[in-house]
């Protein structure tokens, strides 16, 4: 088979992510309605997620955008009510937003058996992940990625087209035979498409708003959207083996007189 290069996304692609943070948004927003009686939980969770991805513009994906979320939502909401500030209110929030770094993550079902796989079929496989060095580090390490992935591990504060384009460009990955693997349509599709690479998408359990886009470009590269992590095997090889008919078809159509032109050259 012919060797992929072939990179997934952590988050929600091969280990748990937005639950933990789901989890933790429904602490604060339980303990914000108990400070704030006449504003519902929902209210409080379309602020924190407003200020939240708000915040990416200016800081990118650091850890400390998420607590500060928290402490943005609960101004807010004074500010509106006419309640006092407090700093032991602020300080529980803050420690609060900060104890989702410390949950330990799962990974996602077939998580190794599949980076094994591709990994005995001789493929490339890259991790490209955003968020910060210390906490994608910590997870990186608790699910022994380096395993499958070695060194060959980026970590983008900025998880864009450009992000992806400077990985593309160092790795010196040829375009027909790589691939990105994730469940993040701003962040991995998009940016794929954008290079003309092959995309895979797996929807997650739950997706965080800020994931959620249109695709809207063009591109002549395979975009697949699959149901799990367990499928991603069958269905590059499907697509080599499809690629390597079509070629061999249309090379094998080309006019006599064609080929002599060619040979002449
Ligand atoms: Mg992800």
């Amino acid at each position: 088979m012919q060797k992929q290069n072939i990179l997934f996304n952590l988050d929600d692609t091969l280990s748990y992510c937005n639950r933990y943070f789901n989890r933790v948004i429904g602490e604060f927003a339980d303990q914000m309605i108990t400070w704030f009686d006449s504003i519902t939980k929902e209210e409080i969770k379309q602020k924190q997620l407003q200020i939240d991805v708000k915040a990416i513009s200016q800081h990118g994906l650091k850890s400390e955008r998420f607590p500060e979320s928290f402490v943005g939502t609960y101004k807010y909401f004074c500010d509106l009510t006419g309640k006092e500030k407090k700093k032991d209110e602020i300080q529980y929030l803050r420690e609060l937003g900060f104890k989702v770094f410390e949950i330990p993550v799962e990974p996602i079902p077939h998580m190794n058996e599949t980076l094994q796989r591709l990994k005995e079929e001789g493929h490339e496989l890259y991790l490209h992940t955003g968020g910060d060095q210390a906490n994608q580090s910590k997870k990186i390490a608790q699910l022994e990625l380096a395993t499958y992935f070695e060194h060959r591990i980026f970590i983008s504060e900025h998880k864009d087209t450009t992000a992806l384009s400077d990985i593309l460009k160092t790795i010196k990955a040829d375009p027909k035979v790589t691939w990105m693997v994730g469940n993040s349509l701003r962040t991995d599709i998009v940016p794929a498409l954008e290079k003309n690479i092959q995309a895979i998408y797996i929807p997650a359990e739950t997706e965080w708003q800020y994931n959620v886009v249109e695709v809207n470009v063009e591109h002549t590269s395979a975009f697949l959207t699959l149901n799990s992590l367990q499928e991603v095997p069958d269905a590059i090889h499907k697509h080599i083996q499809e690629h390597a008919m079509s070629t061999y078809r249309l090379s094998d159509r080309v006019p006599a007189v064609d080929r002599k032109v060619s040979l002449e050259k």
